[in-house]
């Protein structure tokens, strides 16, 4: 029997109450694993009702003792490592490794949340008239809202939540419907670490939920992580109500391979950027620019390797590659290499039809390589989230860049060569919000900030890191003064320092 799956509105479990509930698979079985809530509005607005209820205290909470609760849920997360990792595995499909390595780049934001104390410190400057004093400060927005994606079932709504709790707001975390269990269980640690009941609420649900969460007046920001036209849905439309918004997008990021590039630090780094988790990563890299002639050592190279994958389970430890998240994901990615092969791609490593034996029902497809791909063919312009790399050919290094910087997304992009001054041309001209030299897969750590350009981010603030504070704060810049004797008169001129 499937597990059915509730909401954690003001500290507690609540069942859902809509009627509607969505299917949680197990990608390596293709069963179904569970059913999840979808919320109806009335009951985002019950989430709502806790966060905002919650907000006063929490906001008046020193960020000290905000930033202790931090502590004691990390060390709780150290001690369910293993349990909220089989979570991510169980939903997602991931393999072992690649869930752990998740759940530590996860860890790291809460991390960086709790030096709060610090990063809260705003700027004071004495004397800006005579006797007067002046400083800023940060203070919490309200109520926040997090919208997540269903490939980082732990990372991406932890890129949100612990910043903008550790900075005094109140959240709602609507997770990926395809991946709600992890979210479930951190919000009973936090409960457990003494995270005040209504600071942090997860409301399960589809579009339906998302739509309430934009349209709710007393939702004060809106952090978004997901496909880019529902990013630009959730932009447009938080805008039209006022909000602060963020909303990170889908990805198409290129690795230009020089002539010079070390060939096996090459082709390490493609491995486990185009197949690492299936491909379904928005900093995967699912173009190769090959530049002058080293396309042909990197396919013949290339190709052998991707035909030893090895795929299985996620949670074998041997396995390097699991399934895709959903049968119609699967259907979608074969669909896409149908259409490179029918425009003329060579498809050098087939894929599609994988069936794996014990597993037969699982969502597995295997890793695809093509050839001579060109900017024109769809599986180059659109973003397949598959395990599939399509290498393109370039005569030279200026081609590559702009044929880079001509594509509609921008979220990371990546060089390999031994050439300082070519790699520092291109991290220069390159037009993309994270870049990598001799670096594949370029996730900037928790103290930095992580986002893309051009289709990739909708939004001003990149997430996490200082962009995340200040994301989730309002500066507030005071002028003092406190004069005994002579005020001086009143002035009709508008006030300068004399
Ligand atoms: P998705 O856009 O389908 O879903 C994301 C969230 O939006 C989910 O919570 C979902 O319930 C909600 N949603 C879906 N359709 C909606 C609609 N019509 N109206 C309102 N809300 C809706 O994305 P996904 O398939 O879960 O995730 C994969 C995508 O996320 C890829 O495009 C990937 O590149 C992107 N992604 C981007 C980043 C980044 O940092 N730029 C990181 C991870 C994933």
């Amino acid at each position: 029997m499937a597990e059915t799956l509730h909401h954690f509105i003001g500290g507690e479990r609540c069942a859902g109450a809509s009627g509607r509930f969505g299917d949680v698979y197990d990608p390596s079985t293709g069963k179904v694993r569970a059913r999840v809530p979808l919320a109806s509005a009335a009951e985002v607005a019950e989430a709502v009702d806790a966060a905002q209820a919650a907000f006063p205290g929490w906001a008046a909470t020193p960020p000290l003792m905000r930033a202790r609760v931090l502590f004691r849920f990390l060390a709780l997360m150290e001690r369910e490592m293993a349990a909220l990792t089989d979570l991510v595995i169980a939903d997602h499909g991931k393999v072992l490794e690649d869930a752990g390595g998740e759940m530590t780049r996860a860890k790291e934001v809460v991390e960086f949340a709790c030096g709060i104390p610090h990063l809260l410190k705003g700027e004071f400057s004495e004397s800006v008239g005579r006797g007067m004093d002046s400083w800023s400060m940060r203070q919490p927005l309200g109520v926040c809202a997090g919208i997540t994606p269903f490939n980082f079932p732990a990372m991406v709504p932890m890129w949100m939540w612990p910043v903008a709790v550790a900075c005094g707001n109140t959240f709602v975390l609507k997770p990926s419907e395809k991946v709600p269990s992890c979210s479930l269980r951190v919000a009973e640690l936090l409960t457990e670490a003494g995270l005040p009941e209504g600071v942090l609420n997860v409301v399960n649900g589809d579009g339906e939920a998302v739509d309430a969460l934009l349209a709710e007046p007393r939702v004060q920001a809106i952090s978004f992580v997901g496909s880019t036209p529902v990013a630009r849905h959730v932009y447009t439309t938080s805008c039209a109500h006022g909000k602060r918004v963020q909303a990170l997008a889908g990805a198409k990021n290129h690795m230009v391979v020089m002539p010079d590039a070390d060939l096996e630090m090459t082709l390490e780094g493609l491995m486990g950027a185009a197949y690492g988790s299936a491909g379904e990563r928005c900093m995967a890299v699912p173009v190769a620019v090959a530049v002058g002639g080293i396309g042909d050592a990197l396919i013949e190279q290339l190709a052998p390797r991707v035909r030893a994958i090895r795929i299985g389970p996620g949670r074998d430890p041997e396995s390097q590659m699991g399934p895709l998240v959903t049968e119609a994901h699967r259907e979608r990615v074969s669909d896409y290499v149908d259409q490179g092969v029918a425009k003329g791609a060579d498809l050098v490593v087939d894929g599609r039809g994988l069936r794996l034996q014990g597993y037969e029902g699982g969502f597995f497809f295997g890793g695809c390589l093509f050839d001579h791909v060109r900017p024109e063919m769809t599986i180059y312009k659109e973003e397949i989230f598959g395990p599939v790399l399509s290498v393109v050919r370039s005569d030279t290094f200026d081609d590559a860049v702009a044929l880079t910087n001509a594509h509609t997304f921008g979220n990371g992009a990546a060089i390999f060569t031994r050439d300082g001054e070519v790699a520092r041309e291109f991290s220069s001209r390159v037009q993309a919000g994270m870049v990598g030299i001799n670096v594949s897969i370029p996730v900037p750590l928790a103290f930095h900030s992580f986002g893309g350009w051009k289709q990739s981010l909708f939004g001003d603030h990149h997430i996490h890191g200082p962009e995340g504070v200040r994301f989730y704060t309002r500066l507030k810049t005071m002028t003092s003064r406190w004069p005994s004797g002579d005020h001086g008169g009143s002035t009709f001129a508008m006030p300068t320092t004399r």
